[in-house]
């Protein structure tokens, strides 16, 4: 007897897998952490409940919570007070995602450090615009040499747009992992950052952005050359 072959079809039912049944589960505990039922710090209900609550099996729970952590939305600790803690949302992700995109080689420094070169100036100009005591102690607080990233994150701080500033902060956050990866030996060059602090600091908007533009740019030819080495190093035959 000749079977005919099993088709699929556009209209075939596919068998219900017991893993959408974890997925639903994640996508609602998802929606609860979104919408602030459970806040940052805050744990979520043991396995044994959420299982009764959401009538599942422990493993569907236990599946669901894996998920949950792999995206970020939770940390899960051991001990006494252990479970799945919320976790406050913050752009680590896009940073993460980014850097495998650039590890992948399907972004490179140039088009980061162009992105950055775009929006870096303005972000220095809405800091001179918003400038208070506290930013000025917080700027001279990052004004030590390692803390360069640092300065640029209290500007982005004070540019008053948290998209912005989250945009900025992932980009240069990203940088910093690519140079941690690339170990080639780069120091973010802080010389600028006095003459930037001084614009900064006499509300001096237009000043703050050129001069910014100027490091953004001087900044990303250094680290072109940290990228070219770290691709080298990762294509030498001993590192395959
Ligand atoms: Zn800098």
């Amino acid at each position: 007897m000749i079977r005919k072959p099993m088709v699929p079809t556009r209209h075939s039912f596919k068998p219900i897998k017991p893993l959408r049944i974890s997925e639903e589960v994640a996508q609602q505990l998802k929606q609860s952490i979104l919408v602030g039922h459970f806040k940052p710090g805050e744990r979520l209900p043991t396995e044994r409940d959420l299982s009764e609550q959401f009538q599942v099996s422990r493993a569907a729970t236990r599946e669901a919570l894996r998920v949950l952590e792999n995206a970020g939305f939770v940390v899960t600790r051991q001990g006494a007070t252990g479970g799945a803690y919320v976790t406050d949302l913050t752009f680590d992700r896009t940073v993460n995602a980014f850097f495998d995109l650039f590890m992948a080689e399907k972004i490179s420094i140039a088009e980061i450090n162009y992105v950055r070169v775009l929006v870096e100036p303005d972000v220095a100009r809405l800091a001179a615009e918003r400038v208070n005591d506290e930013y000025v102690q917080k700027l001279k607080a990052s004004m030590t040499e390692g803390m360069g990233p640092q300065f640029h994150f209290v500007l982005a701080e004070m540019c008053g747009n948290r998209f912005l500033e989250g945009l900025l902060r992932s980009t240069i956050d990203l940088i910093g992992k690519i140079v941690n990866a690339a170990n080639v030996g780069y120091e973010h060059p802080v010389k600028d950052h006095k003459v930037l602090l001084d614009a900064v600091i006499a509300g001096d908007g237009e000043k703050a952005a050129e001069v910014m533009r100027k490091h953004a740019i001087a900044n990303g030819e250094s680290l072109m050359k940290v990228e070219k080495l770290f691709r080298e190093k990762s294509h030498a035959p001993s590192a395959r």
